[in-house]
């Protein structure tokens, strides 16, 4: 057995598991200012570094800012604009883009460098247009005739293995299906009822949160952590680059309502889309480490405890929420 790897200056920096063919990826994210005000987190566990008085932390923040890639002003700090990049020049190889989802680093009201902006906070027309601009890197992508799948993914927090703190969401194009989703793919061939059959027993069990549009989001012990949140679109079976704009509208609106629930908690997030499955997200919270050496999962009762609000909890935040943006969508 061959395991295949990658190695830089005697730096391991990715590892393909022979087993199911997942790629491990290590980055170093010591020594960046990485954090978010611990909305969901109680007080005595929050980080709490020692607070700056304004003029300094203004100052802080301006050093921060400066050095952060991402933050606009710093173009000249990153390689090429990667839209730039003809796809001839790129064959044969992996494709990865960065997507910045807002141009601010820090919450407007921060008090403190870890009072960073997160993907809940933005506004769900914002997230929006994230999700449209995703599906354009894809196209593009796709375009690039050995690329065969391309991933959207989500680290939110270092607790999730997230390398910047400045939120971002990356899509991933590869010269093969993930294996994720090739198992997805599979599934589904064999049994093409499986997803409405899904959504139908987290209902069942009560495990659901919001359901409508012919999209469900719901808790689901079918996920790689304990934590696993989906949103499914039982509607909409093709690539991202081709649902309609109205149908990508409202997936961005469950899934927005999905992220502000969970707050500032860290968690990674996987858009699995392709002809052959229908539209969908796993979300996997990653604040606490858990064992399920044997398969034995904490069911939703807990599975909320100390990481985001009891699941009942997010029913009713999303309900006030959703009265909430009914009201500035009409803006
Ligand atoms: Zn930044
Ligand atoms: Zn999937």
């Amino acid at each position: 057995m061959t395991i295949e790897y990658g190695m830089k200056d005697g730096v391991l920096l990715w590892v393909r598991s022979p087993f199911d063919g997942t790629v491990t990826y290590f980055n170093d994210i010591h020594r960046k200012p990485h954090a978010f005000r611990h909305l969901t987190r109680p007080q005595h566990l929050a980080a709490t570094p020692p607070p700056l008085a304004p003029r300094e932390l203004q100052v802080e923040m301006e050093r921060v800012r400066n050095t952060c890639v991402f933050c606009p002003g710093n173009e000249a700090m990153t390689m090429e604009e990667v839209m730039r990049v003809t796809y001839g020049e790129i064959g044969g190889k992996n494709e990865s883009y960065v997507i910045i989802e807002d141009g601010r680093h820090f919450l407007p009201d921060a008090t403190g460098l870890s009072d960073l902006m997160w993907s809940g906070a933005i506004p769900a027309q914002h997230c929006y247009h994230v999700l449209r601009v995703a599906a354009e890197v894809v196209r593009r992508s796709m375009a690039n005739t050995t690329v065969k799948s391309v991933l959207i993914r989500k680290h939110q927090g270092r607790e999730s293995g997230a390398s910047q703190p400045h939120i971002h969401i990356q899509a991933i194009g590869a010269d093969r299906i993930f294996p994720d989703v090739e198992r997805d793919l599979e599934v589904t061939a064999q049994h093409p009822h499986i997803w409405q059959e899904c959504v139908d027993l987290m209902r069942e069990l009560g495990f659901h949160i919001e359901e409508g549009d012919g999209i469900a989001s719901h808790w689901s012990p079918f996920g790689k952590f304990g934590r696993h949140f989906e949103v499914i679109s039982l509607q909409d079976w093709q690539p991202l680059p081709d649902i309609p704009d109205t149908r990508l509208r409202l997936f961005a609106q469950y899934t927005h309502r999905l992220l502000r629930a969970l707050g500032t908690a860290p968690y990674d997030l996987e858009i699995h889309h392709g002809e052959g499955i229908p539209l969908h997200l796993h979300l996997n919270g990653r604040r606490y480490v858990y064992a399920n050496i044997g398969g034995t999962l904490n069911s939703p009762a807990d599975v909320a405890e100390n990481v985001v609000p009891p699941t009942r909890d997010i029913v009713r935040l999303l309900a006030r929420q959703m009265a909430e943006e009914e009201q500035s969508w009409q803006c």
